[in-house]
């Protein structure tokens, strides 16, 4: 199944195929063509399925075909999405832009927290599509900003978020304000009474598509976790790097800069590796990534943001330099390896800062990671005390409870000692 399949208009498709996507994501593959039949929808699915596509797509489609507004100070919010968090809306906001960017359709995004001058400007300036958090929207509404009454494709979004974080009153309140006459959609990673409540209030008569999160994904990755000191990750990394026999390694960094660094310290200890993120050209980034592609590169360091386009069967290795502090982000990173092969190894470093994380991503995935507990730069498991020196004859264990012994089970799959270069 191709995104052609699902009868996405020329200029969407070429947009997608920009953003590196080649298929559809299962719940795309499900709702997409519900939606562009205009059904309502009540979308059982997280974060990380691939949901906002699924929605923006025939959103964008539905908006381009019966194209009202042309110039700018005509266009009315024709779509409203509402996502509990700033950063979600944030994210929701930069899929529009991109899958629209060959459509001429415009879209902004408010939430609270900030001064409020720059999204009223840009609301006068006109949009089509409205991503907004709940309480900014109420507070722009009530100041004469932002009418409602020509919007025809609504979006609530994380709707369990929402109601953990008290905004149905101001849900309620928003829904008051909306045309009857609608196409509506609602996604929530659970369906608890109250949520199937509110979705009744805002649905005609849904279809209904439910994805399961990407634990299949994390089921299917042989992961590790290293406790190491933030001091010590470089001399980690150029360690697993220099003895383990792998053709193909991602590294994950969380900031742009962090992934310079990496590159800086990796050609010092003789090892070839490219960074791609944000502040390179795209000319930077597609001649680091054809070269790791051929096998030139050994070892590729990249941020979330520009990993998203990074389409490569053949890794062998993910690390996790830093761990993310969105566990989902943790599932999207190890699904890059173990796409061809089936199976793939993902291997975290974590420091004392990052075991919040590291327990967040386990109670997402449902597993516990087994820790390596032999290797030069291990820390003390409980609080995270560097023993970087020199490592003790008889390195303590650290099961992880359930890993039934697997511990560097993955180390002993290859043969060690082969120079990435
Ligand atoms: P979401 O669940 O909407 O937050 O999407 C999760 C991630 O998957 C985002 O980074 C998207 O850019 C990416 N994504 C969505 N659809 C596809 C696709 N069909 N192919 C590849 N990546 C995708």
């Amino acid at each position: 199944m191709t995104f052609k399949d699902l009868e996405i208009i020329e200029p969407i498709l070429k947009a997608l195929s920009a953003e590196g996507y080649t298929h559809p994501t299962p719940i795309q593959e499900q709702s997409i063509p519900m939606l562009l039949n205009r059904n309502d929808l009540l979308g059982c699915a997280q974060t990380g399925t691939g949901k906002t596509a699924a929605f923006a797509i025939p959103i964008l489609q539905h908006l381009f075909l019966d194209h009202k507004s042309t110039s700018n100070n005509q266009r009315k919010i024709r779509a409203l999405i509402i996502t509990p968090t700033r950063e979600l809306a944030i994210q929701i906001s930069d899929s529009f832009t991109a899958y629209g960017k060959f459509t001429g359709i415009k879209n902004t995004v408010i939430f609270g927290g900030v001064k409020q001058g720059q999204q009223t400007d840009a609301l006068r300036r006109g949009v089509d599509v409205l991503v907004a958090t709940p309480g900014r929207l109420l507070d722009l509404m009530n100041q004469g900003y932002i009418s409602l009454k020509d919007v025809e494709y609504f979006v609530l979004d994380e709707a369990d978020h929402m109601l953990d974080m008290g905004f149905i009153h101001d849900i309620k309140k928003i829904i008051a304000k909306l045309p009857t006459k609608r196409q509506s959609l609602f996604f929530s990673a659970t369906m608890p009474a109250d949520i199937v409540d509110l979705s009744r209030k805002i649905l005609g008569n849904p279809q209904r598509v439910t994805v399961k999160p990407e634990q299949a994904t994390a089921e299917k990755v042989e992961q590790a976790v290293y406790f190491v000191s933030k001091k010590s990750k470089p001399k980690l990394l150029v360690h697993l790097l220099e003895t383990e026999a792998v053709e193909s390694t991602l590294i994950f960094s969380r900031t742009k800069h962090g992934a310079d660094k990496i590159v800086r310290f990796l050609e010092k200890a003789d090892i070839s590796a490219a960074a791609i993120h944000g502040n390179k050209s795209q000319g930077a980034r597609q001649r680091a990534l054809g070269e790791f592609k051929s096998g030139e590169t050994g070892v590729l360091v990249a941020t979330d943001i520009a990993a998203r386009g990074i389409d490569i069967d053949e890794l062998s290795l993910v690390i996790n330099y830093d761990l993310p502090n969105i566990p989902e982000t943790y599932v999207h990173r190890i699904g890059r390896t173990g796409r061809a092969s089936a199976s793939g190894i993902a291997i975290s470093f974590c420091d004392a800062e990052e075991r919040a994380f590291l327990r967040d991503i386990q109670k997402l995935i449902d597993q516990k990671i087994p820790v390596v507990t032999e290797h030069p730069f291990l820390v003390d498991g409980i609080d995270g005390t560097p023993i970087d020196e020199e490592k003790p004859k008889n390195a303590r264990s650290q099961k992880s409870g359930n890993d039934g012994g697997r511990n560097n089970s993955w180390k002993n799959r290859k043969p060690a000692a082969k120079k990435q270069r």
